[in-house]
């Protein structure tokens, strides 16, 4: 039966790159980013109700959600926030289970769903096993500086908004240390998958 395997860990810890070191080994993947942006296309239910509250402001000329817009409205705004979050919520989460359910009747080893706020979502109910990214602080606002182009301190203000090192590091059931160069972390996929096949064969796993 096809595993599936959550994988976390904070911003520039290294997702996008797993994902893509994963992907061309041939597993399938689904992005939790991805599908939370899908449920607020143009057509889908829940960016009618969003439009319904808060009319034509947080639309675009081509009828497509305005992010940042929407983005001021619930900034400041908790009660905001958790209706908001009442309306995408499920239906990510809907989705979500239907694409894994999808990997789970097709005839991948296993399968990954990327989702930075796996633990924070409960998300990680969906999965059979938790892989963390994890990198040292210093690291991730170093990387997360150069590459969205922000200084240290608005980097370093990120990093300290999100889930805890320890936190998510207490909740993995396997880690990739993506502290040091891309072939380090090629090599830890390497012997992943071959765990993951491996774990997959067995019976009694799911
Ligand atoms: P986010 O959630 O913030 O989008 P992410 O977790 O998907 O980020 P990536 O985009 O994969 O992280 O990586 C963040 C940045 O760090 C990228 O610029 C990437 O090229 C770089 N990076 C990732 N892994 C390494 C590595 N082992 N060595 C050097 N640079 C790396």
């Amino acid at each position: 039966k096809t595993l599936i395997i959550g994988v976390t860990g904070g911003i520039a810890s290294g997702k996008s790159t797993v994902t893509r070191a994963f992907a061309r080994l041939g597993i399938p993947w689904v992005d939790a980013d991805d599908t939370a942006r899908e449920v607020v296309e143009p057509g889908e239910p829940a960016l009618a109700e969003i439009a319904a509250r808060y009319g034509a402001r947080v639309l675009q000329g081509d009828g497509r959600l305005d992010r940042r817009a929407l983005r001021e409205i619930v900034f400041a705004a908790p009660e905001e926030r958790r209706w908001l979050e009442s309306v995408t919520h499920p239906r990510i989460r809907e989705r979500l289970v239907e694409r894994l359910a999808a990997f789970r009747r097709g005839e991948a080893p296993y399968a990954l769903l990327i989702s930075p706020l796996l633990f924070e979502s409960g998300q990680a109910a969906l999965v059979d096993r938790r892989l963390v990214i994890d990198v040292p602080e210093a690291v991730q606002i170093a990387r997360t500086a150069r590459r969205d182009d922000v200084d240290e301190a608005q980097a370093r203000a990120i990093v300290a908004a999100q889930m805890p090192r320890e936190k998510r590091l207490a909740r993995a059931d396997d880690v990739i240390d993506n502290a040091g160069d891309e072939a380090g972390l090629a090599d830890q996929v390497a012997a992943l998958d071959r765990r993951y096949r491996a774990l997959a064969g067995l019976p009694g796993s799911r």
